[in-house]
């Protein structure tokens, strides 16, 4: 069976509620308090799991007991954490998130091991990428490395998914190491430079990237659907009705569901349209990790 390689972030989420935000100065009292296993890394790598593919994560964690716990949620999921590498002095990633009674949210992200993933890394879990056909990153490890993972994975004759967020601009390296980007509309704003009013604007972004030697893309919409661009082609594909809860971990899901159809060998076209399916799923449940659908679920979706 394919395997598929998640290269990312692992952070643990402390999500508190507040009745407001506190001003500047003041402090506040929060209540129900919540850890919940994060970072766009280890989403997208639950989301593949869940959907029935081999997937091999490389990250980092700090020697502590959030480390340990996302490494423990992972393996729950099925996820081989052999290439998670714990680092000594570093601390695991964190995101602090305030909810406030209007459902609004605050987040401040500490990186801790996150930032340290390094090229050195990258070459200890090589066997991780050999084994894969289709190799998966996102922006919350350094750039540096993306860049050299690309590099790399493309040396072997991997096919990459690079999904842009939190999107930065991206050197021209980056971009031509990448076979499937999946930026949402502000990722590609950002990353085309271009300003986007409309979907005519979203095709001529597109370009703008293709250009630049990225071979595909599929621009997600959310409730509108997604847009498939490459040099020969544009396809619009609609979003599956449902009723929407929390849209939380959307953008993970679908780009998870992408690299599975993918891996299977199925087109492009068919692809999407499974990972809509997923990426609807994922919005009808409150959370990122809880929201992520198993393939039954997916199967049994009439949307
Ligand atoms: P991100 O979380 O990165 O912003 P999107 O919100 O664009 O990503 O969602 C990714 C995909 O999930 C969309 O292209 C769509 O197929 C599906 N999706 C997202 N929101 C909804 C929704 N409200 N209803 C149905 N499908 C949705």
């Amino acid at each position: 069976m394919n395997s598929i390689c998640v290269v990312g972030s692992l952070n643990m989420d402390l999500v508190i509620n507040v009745d407001n935000m506190p001003k500047l100065g003041q402090t506040v009292i929060g209540k129900n308090l919540k850890k919940v296993c994060g970072g766009k890394g280890a989403n997208q790598a639950v989301a593949i799991a869940r959907l029935g593919a081999n997937v091999n994560m490389i990250g980092k964690v700090g020697d502590d007991d959030f480390g340990q716990s996302l490494i423990n949620s992972l393996k729950q999921d099925k996820v081989n954490t052999d290439f998670v590498k714990i680092r000594k002095d570093i601390p695991t990633g964190l995101a602090f998130i305030t909810v406030n009674k209007d459902a609004d949210n605050s987040i401040i992200v500490s990186p801790g091991a996150n930032y340290d993933l390094n090229e050195e890394d990258i070459n200890d879990c090589i066997d991780a990428i050999k084994c894969s056909n289709i190799v998966v990153t996102q922006l919350e490890i350094p750039l540096k490395t993306v860049s050299y993972l690309l590099k790399v994975a493309k040396s072997l004759g991997k096919y990459t998914i690079l999904n842009p967020a939190p999107a930065t601009k991206l050197s021209d390296e980056i971009i031509k190491n990448v076979d499937l980007l999946t930026p949402n509309e502000t990722e590609l704003e950002i990353l085309s430079e271009f300003q986007i009013r409309n979907e005519d604007d979203i095709v001529l972004a597109g370009r703008k990237l293709l250009k630049k030697g990225v071979k595909e893309l599929v621009v997600t919409l959310g409730e509108k659907g997604s847009l498939y661009m490459n040099n020969n082609t544009i396809k619009r594909f609609k979003s599956f009705k449902v009723k929407a809860i929390d849209t939380t971990a959307a953008g993970d899901s679908f780009t998870g569901a992408l690299a599975v159809a993918l891996s299977n060998d199925n087109n492009i076209d068919k692809a999407i349209e499974f990972a809509s399916k997923v990426g609807a799923l994922t919005v009808t449940k409150c959370g990122a990790q809880s929201s992520l659908p198993y393939l039954e679920d997916v199967l049994n979706f009439k949307g």
